[in-house]
C-alpha cells in the first residue's frame, strides 16, 4: 500500500442547472491542488470538468486530460493543462485514464459520467482493479443513482457486495476528506487490464 498519489474525476461537459455543482467542483480542484494529487480527466474546456481542471491549474496542481483525436477539436481545453495525451478511441481514453489513477472521482455530470462510473464499478465487480471509487453528491444530484443501485441489488440483479464497492461522500468536503492520506493498493491488481 502507498499513499494516493493521483485521482481520476469524472464529471459532465455542461454545467448544469445549479450553481452548486460548479462550486463543489472548484472546491475539489482546488483541494486536489493543494494535497498534491494529480487530476487526471478527459482534457475538456467545457463543463464543470473544465472547472475542476482550472481550479488545478491556478492552486499550482498537476491536470493531466486524455482525449481522443476526433473530440479534440470540440472539447480539448486551449489552456495549460500539464499534460495532454492524444488516443485514438474512446476506449484507450478510458483505459488511460483508468491507468493513470489511483482512485475515482464521479461528480455531477450526465451519460457519459454515468457511463464511466458504470464502466469501473463493473470492472471492479470483476475483480479487474480495487481502486476506490467515490461517488460525490453536489446538492443532492446522485441520490437517484444511489437509490438505484439499492434496488438493483435488493430486487437480486447485484450481490450486496456491490455496495461496499462505491463510497458515496457529500460534496468536496466529503471528498477531500476521504482521499487525505488514503492507501491505495499498487501490484498487478492495481494496474489490471482488460483481457
Ligand atoms: P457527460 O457526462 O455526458 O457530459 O460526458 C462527460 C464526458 O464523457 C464527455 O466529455 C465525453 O468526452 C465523455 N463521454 C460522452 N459520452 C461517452 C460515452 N458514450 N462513453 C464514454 N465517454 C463518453
Amino acid at each position: 500500500m502507498r499513499t494516493i498519489r493521483s485521482i481520476c474525476v469524472y464529471c459532465g461537459s455542461r454545467e448544469g442547472r445549479d450553481p452548486a455543482y460548479r462550486q463543489e467542483a472548484a472546491l475539489v480542484g482546488a483541494g486536489l491542488a493543494a494535497r498534491k494529487i494529480s487530476l487526471v480527466y478527459g482534457a475538456g474546456g467545457i463543463g464543470i470538468m473544465n472547472v475542476v481542471a482550472d481550479a488545478v491549474l491556478k492552486g499550482g496542481g498537476v491536470a493531466i486530460g486524455v482525449i481522443p483525436r476526433h473530440l479534440a477539436a470540440q472539447e480539448l481545453k486551449q489552456d495549460g493543462l500539464t499534460e495532454t495525451v492524444l488516443v485514438d478511441t474512446m476506449h484507450e481514453r478510458k483505459q488511460i485514464m483508468f491507468e493513470r489513477a489511483d482512485a475515482f472521482a464521479v461528480l455531477p455530470g450526465g451519460f457519459g459520467t454515468l457511463d464511466e462510473f458504470f464502466e469501473m464499478l463493473t470492472w471492479k465487480m470483476l475483480d479487474l482493479h480495487r481502486k476506490p471509487i467515490f461517488l460525490v453528491d453536489s446538492a443532492g444530484y446522485w441520490a437517484p443513482l444511489a437509490g438505484l443501485i439499492d434496488h438493483v441489488i435488493a430486487k437480486g440483479f447485484a450481490g450486496p457486495e456491490t455496495r461496499d464497492m462505491i463510497k458515496i461522500v457529500s460534496g468536496a468536503e466529503g471528498l477531500l476528506t476521504a482521499i487525505t492520506g488514503l492507501k491505495v493498493e499498487s501490484g498487478p491488481k492495481h494496474q489490471a487490464r482488460l483481457g
